[in-house]
């Protein structure tokens, strides 16, 4: 590859620019004056800590953290906190701005935000995890908490890391404050339904798809790619629905069956061996070929920018239900739409972790837990709204289902910013 097709990769697959294409044109379509989009655009907080922890081996060692609140117009900045050797400032603020979309879409009452702390977990002892975790938690602890900015878990957190925030915070509120973070394990303040919440709203949305197109799931042909926590779940749920799960990629190939997959046997196959592959009910195909296959939806779960402006003239899938954040960039957004592609918008396709975690939010603050049945039944009634406010949006403005998302949540915002109006 020469530098310069590198160079407007790089430029395509850069997450700020990215949110930044896909807000200006919802915002020209809404002719948003130029003062609200300034407002809008531009994350309300971002504080960077530098944060010394003691290591095992006796070192002493300085990780930096970032937590960006990208908007708190409708309610305590909400979103998720990353742990990666490669975290920036740029993708914790486009990652805080998604956040902002994607609650204002369901409409749920929370702004957006986004944390990361730059490490590399593979490297670290649990012990030095969680220092640094509760230490990062005391540098940012008085801009958090349950009616100022909820952090929950995203790449390479999870349930004991939220254990941790929430002690932490409590230790010094010298209260126990379980509200602070969502994601936390069920016996903690935790939701019913919260690990399952994400490719359950996936496979709700894909319902209300197949509807416009007049198939039943039973006829529906779907590859999934990364059968981790939200693909995995997909999987299984669409499967249980009835779904054909003809393909499921993950990171060392993928594996085929035209007739669909036994997705619980993949799952205790890949338990046993470690890998999706060499799985009796079905063959070991490549991952490409995998992802570009002929199907009805095609259900990207992994990570970003794997739909581009190089390979999206081959998605032969009829509906891309975007499980995974940001899996389309910009330039491909268009050149599936040239090819009819019916788009799910990552903002609203994989909303409904968010959405359940607003459910555990409201429990913890109540104090009053519920049973799998309402989340489930309150999850539903969510997404499919959404489901309907946006395609009902697109079909009336005559814009892309992407497009229409964005329009339905910078208004929104937009209209909470007005109704504020300006604090001076
Ligand atoms: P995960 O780590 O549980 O699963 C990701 C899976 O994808 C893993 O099994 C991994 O091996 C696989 N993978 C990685 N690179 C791959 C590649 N190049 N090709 C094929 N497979 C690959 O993560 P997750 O929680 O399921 O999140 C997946 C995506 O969904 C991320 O973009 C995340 O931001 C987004 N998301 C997650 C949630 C949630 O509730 N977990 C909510 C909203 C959005």
């Amino acid at each position: 590859m020469t530098a310069e097709v590198t160079h407007s990769l790089d430029k395509e697959f850069n997450p700020w620019l990215a949110a930044e294409a896909r807000f200006h044109t919802a915002a020209d379509t809404l002719g948003l004056d130029d003062g609200l989009r300034k407002v809008l655009r531009s994350p309300a907080r971002e504080i960077t800590v530098n944060i010394p922890v003691g290591m095992d081996d006796g070192r002493l060692e300085v990780f930096t953290g970032y937590r960006v609140q990208h908007s708190i117009a409708r309610g305590p900045a909400k979103g998720g906190i990353r742990y990666a050797p490669d975290v920036t400032l740029d993708e914790v603020r486009a990652l805080a701005s998604w956040m902002t979309w994607k609650c204002a879409v369901v409409n749920i009452p929370f702004g957006g935000g986004k944390g990361g702390v730059i490490c590399n977990p593979v490297y670290l002892s649990q012990g030095e995890l969680e220092r640094i975790t509760r230490r990062y938690t005391a540098e940012i602890i008085e801009f958090i908490g349950p009616e100022v900015d909820v952090p929950a878990p995203d790449m390479n957190t999870n349930e004991q890391t939220m254990a941790w925030i929430m002690d932490t915070y409590s230790m010094h509120k010298r209260q126990t404050v379980t509200a602070v973070v969502t994601g936390k394990p069920v016996n903690l303040g935790g939701s019913r339904g919260r690990t399952e919440a994400t490719g359950r709203g996936c496979l709700l949305v894909a319902q209300e798809a197949l509807k416009l197109f007049g198939m039943k799931p039973a006829e529906a042909r779907v590859v999934i790619q990364g059968f981790g926590n939200v693909g995995g779940m997909a999987a299984r749920l669409m499967a249980r629905t009835g779904f054909k799960i003809v393909s499921i990629i993950e990171y060392d190939g993928a594996v085929y069956n035209p007739a669909g997959l036994d997705i619980e046997a993949l799952l205790l196959h890949r338990k046993a061996t470690g890998s999706i592959l060499d799985f009796a009910g079905g063959e070991n195909i490549d991952r490409e070929e995998a992802m570009f296959l002929e199907c009805d939806i095609l259900l990207p779960a992994a990570k970003e920018n794997v739909l581009h402006s190089g390979n999206a003239h081959r998605v032969r899938a009829k509906i891309l239900c975007e499980g995974a954040n940001g899996p389309t960039t910009a330039q491909a957004d268009e050149i599936l739409a040239a090819r009819n592609v019916f788009v799910i918008p990552d903002i609203l396709a994989n909303a409904g972790g968010v959405t359940v975690s607003y459910f555990e939010w409201v429990q913890d603050r109540q104090g009053f837990f519920w049973n799998e049945d309402l989340v489930n039944t309150r999850l539903e009634e969510i997404m499919v709204n959404s489901f309907q406010d946006v395609t009902g949006l697109a079909g009336r403005h005559k814009v892309h289902n992407r497009t229409a998302a964005y329009m339905l949540a910078l208004d929104r915002v937009a209209f909470a910013i007005k109704l504020r109006g300006i604090y001076a």
